[in-house]
């Protein structure tokens, strides 16, 4: 896919990471209170990267240089009880802190069940980002018939508990695998609203059968409508990669580079004013991919990654 490289001047001002400044002058999208929560995001600290920070529940990643043991809250005092071991049980420390105490996650369970059903509805066209693109659409299945809109709602159930549990306040863009949509543009306008840290939107895919494997989307820059948040969002995009790596998930052998591919074509994506990034969690019409997905422990096996990835992009 071809991506044009025009660049907007907030980039480099983006890549200096004087943030507040930039996200008061880029975009369109946004409120002034939306600029204010993103301001606050921005101001997270954002030093380097590569994620480094082992997250508590990917184990045992060999290439992590053993950071002190995790959570240690940019404001906390003294370092956490747990031993200065860089061996520290990951169960431990996650059973100990809220290392997301405070975050407010949007989780975005893609399609929903009876989209087919609404022709009218999910054929009208929103604004994705500068362009005009249908609300929404039906999704995948596997060849069994499970569809992606399920699949994706039983994921994010999934992470929903990860999180929940590690002190995130969690929303989802849609309340039941029933129904149709929101559309694409209101996906988006929720985790605006709920001033969101991050929005992740969880979707799987519908390949060829021999193609296998997880990629992770992120927003391309388009100026005035994802320059505020395309440096961010790829920062977000290679923390749920490197997790879901570390969690034994093999990257997309059909789609993307090293399990990342960048897209300017999604509303979801477009609409955000919050980091944001897709994941297709695997490829339906691919067995094995089908058989972890509609799994619950293969669903429990990602969102345990996805959390690790939540808590090393807000700490990271
Ligand atoms: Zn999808």
């Amino acid at each position: 896919m071809a991506h044009h490289g025009r660049r907007h001047a907030c980039r480099s001002t983006l890549a200096a990471a004087a943030l507040l400044v930039v996200v008061s002058g880029c975009g369109m999208a946004a409120g002034p209170s939306e600029r204010g929560e993103r301001a606050a995001v921005a101001r997270q600290p954002i030093a380097g990267t590569a994620p480094t920070v082992p997250s508590p529940s990917a184990s045992a990643e060999p290439s992590v240089p053993a950071e002190p043991s995790v959570p240690a809250e940019p404001s906390a005092p003294a370092e956490p009880s747990a031993p200065a071991e860089p061996s520290a049980s990951p169960l431990a420390l996650a059973s100990s802190d809220a290392p997301l105490a405070g975050r407010i996650v949007v989780l975005d369970p893609g399609h929903n069940r009876d989209n087919g059903r609404y022709p009218s509805e999910i054929n009208r066209p929103v604004d994705a980002g500068g362009f005009p693109k249908q609300c929404n659409t039906t999704g995948t299945a596997t060849d069994s018939g499970v569809a992606e809109s399920t699949v994706n709602w039983l994921l994010a159930l999934a992470l929903r508990d990860r999180l929940l549990a590690l002190g995130a306040d969690v929303q989802l863009t849609r309340q039941a695998d029933e129904g149709w949509g929101p559309c694409i543009d209101e996906r988006a306008a929720i985790a605006n609203r709920a001033g969101a840290h991050l929005l992740l939107s969880l979707h799987a895919d519908g390949a060829a059968p021999g193609a296998r494997g997880f990629h992770v989307i992120t927003p391309g820059l388009i100026e005035g409508w994802t320059d505020d948040i395309a440096a961010d969002s790829q920062r977000l995009a290679i923390a749920v990669r490197d997790a879901l790596v570390a969690a034994g998930l093999p990257t997309s052998d059909y789609l993307g580079e090293q399990g990342i591919d960048v897209r300017r074509d999604l509303g979801t994506l477009n609409r955000a004013d919050v980091p944001a990034v897709m994941l297709e969690a695997g490829n339906l019409r691919n067995a094995d991919d089908a058989a972890l997905l509609t799994s619950d422990q293969g669903r429990r096996a990602i969102a345990e990654g996805l959390s690790s990835a939540v808590v090393a992009f807000l700490h990271g």
